[in-house]
């Protein structure tokens, strides 16, 4: 399987593609077909453990990989998720059920690919020749930077260096980065806000004399970030198997459809739900789930793209979002596959900050999804109300994804199909609003908020989030906007 830019201007391997991230002319890189799963493999599908699926569904795409690796690898990524099965389904209601996608090492969704991405990445370097080490670069507002972290840590021919912006994280976040493990990691704060590091970051990434000077000394740079390949692919992965799971359990009927509600940010997983779709998995509507941050909600509803808006920080940070790089992916579609729609839209987004769909393209769109947003108030009543009907505790982002859901099925209630609300971080990643909204005590103290939210809830601490508390602070380097490079230097050159 090739894969090509959305800007048309490469054509690679899934190696290639993962190994390279984003592609030279600015693009993502897109699969040049969407591999087929008929109903026979679905039905072959169903008596697999969760990691046998993600290896014959990642096979599809990255079929120059050997099978048997990507499944060994699939097997000792799952095996690092608490309590067996690492996307169990959990029925609410009748016709409602929640994937819970957040039992890994960082208690997030993005434990489900960056567990795998190292295994991808080295593999991919391998098949292309590669000799260098790779040393991965990751700016981070909290979640992605401590995934990142744990997938990587102790990982073959890798170093990984995250840089978070010191007054721009929670304290857990800081906590949870500051005590990380591992040989080959390292771990800065900068003086800045996100914005500042992560343009600190980019500029390393697109200076040559950067790149010279890592060269000599025997790394490429790569990134981990959501825009690469080798995080979409094992997202696809968890559809088909919340789809297999109700089919074997019989709750639905093998191709019936069942739709998904999803809590987006930067457009990834929501995506890799269509991609399922694509491949040939019976997905009913997507519902895009979106915060105060709303702008993904106007753009499906009316086919208007426009960032010149106010940015809102809210409790669910990780869908704080003005600019979804991976929506440049569906415009690709949606202009079948035509590289210079997607580079007309993308350079007036850059120029203007807005961009408008034709009408056959809004329909399609419409086809597709369903969007909604959740302001602050319901989240905290979503949250309440699931809380007290079902006993069931979710985190603030899974909180809007339940909203949208429940409106959706509110205004179709004779065509819904059955519904999956996609959970995607542990109640105890965010435990002072989760106990707020169940109880409305308004703790300071993450670990005190922790220990009220499980006498409150009953649900098992996640062990990771429990030890973190007694772990040893390894990282504590502050360093200037303009100083990461030297601190890349000196930790590779184990100064
Ligand atoms: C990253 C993240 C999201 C958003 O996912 P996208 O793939 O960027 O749409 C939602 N919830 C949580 C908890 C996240 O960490």
């Amino acid at each position: 399987m090739k894969f090509i830019s959305t800007r048309g201007g490469e054509c690679v391997t899934g190696a290639q593609a993962i190994a390279q991230g984003i592609a030279s002319d600015g693009g993502l890189f897109v699969p040049e077909t969407f591999p087929a799963v008929s109903r026979q493999e679905l039905e072959e599908m169903l008596p697999m453990s969760y990691a046998e699926r993600a290896a014959a569904v990642l096979h599809k795409y990255l079929d120059e990989y050997d099978y048997e690796g990507l499944k060994g690898a699939c097997e000792k990524a799952y095996a690092q998720f608490e309590g067996g099965d690492p996307a169990p389904l959990v029925k609410i209601d009748a016709g409602l059920y929640i994937l819970e996608l957040f039992h890994g090492p960082t208690c997030a969704f993005k434990d489900m690919a960056l567990t795998l991405l190292p295994y991808l990445l080295r593999t991919g370097c391998d098949l292309c020749g590669i000799k260098e080490q790779v040393l991965i670069l990751v700016a981070t507002s909290g979640d992605t930077g401590k995934a990142a972290l744990e997938g990587f840590k102790n990982a073959d021919g890798v170093k990984i260096m995250v840089f978070y912006p010191n007054d721009g994280v929670s304290k857990m976040q800081k906590l949870q980065m500051s005590t990380q493990e591992g040989d080959n990691v390292n771990v800065v704060a900068v003086r800045s806000n996100f914005d500042v590091c992560q343009s600190a970051v980019k500029t390393i990434f697109t200076g040559e004399e950067y790149k010279e000077e890592l060269k000599k000394r025997g790394y490429i740079l790569s990134s981990a970030n959501s825009i690469n390949f080798g995080r979409l692919a094992p997202q696809i992965a968890y559809y088909f198997s919340a789809y297999l799971d109700l089919v074997s359990s019989g709750q639905v009927e093998m191709g019936e459809e069942v739709s998904f509600a999803v809590p987006t940010g930067n457009f990834g997983n929501i995506l890799a739900a269509y991609y399922a779709k694509r491949m040939g998995l019976p997905v009913g509507k997507l519902i895009c789930a979106s915060n105060k941050n709303n702008i993904l909600t106007d753009f499906i509803r009316t086919g208007t793209y426009d960032k010149r808006r106010e940015f809102f920080k809210t409790m669910s940070p990780s869908m704080d979002i003005l600019i979804s790089s991976n929506l440049e992916r569906l415009l690709f579609e949606l202009a079948d596959r035509d590289p210079v729609h997607v580079r007309l839209r993308m350079d007036k987004l850059a120029q203007d900050g807005v961009y408008t769909l034709y009408d056959d393209e809004l329909e399609k769109v419409r086809q597709l999804f369903w969007a909604d947003s959740c302001g602050e108030d319901e989240t905290v009543e979503t949250i309440y109300e699931f809380f007290e009907e079902y006993q069931y505790p979710m985190d603030t982002h899974t909180a809007c994804a339940m909203y949208a859901a429940s409106n959706y099925m509110a205004q179709h209630e004779k065509e819904s199909a059955p519904m999956v609300v996609v959970s995607t971080a542990s109640p105890y990643k965010f435990p002072q609003d989760v106990m707020y909204a169940i109880t409305g005590n308004d703790i300071k103290d993450s670990f005190k908020a922790i220990k009220h939210l499980n006498i409150a809830t009953a649900m098992k601490v996640p062990v990771s989030l429990s030890k973190l508390r007694d772990k040893p602070v390894r990282f504590t380097t502050v360093a200037d906007k303009d100083k990461l490079f030297a601190e890349v230097l000196k930790f590779i050159d184990n100064k």
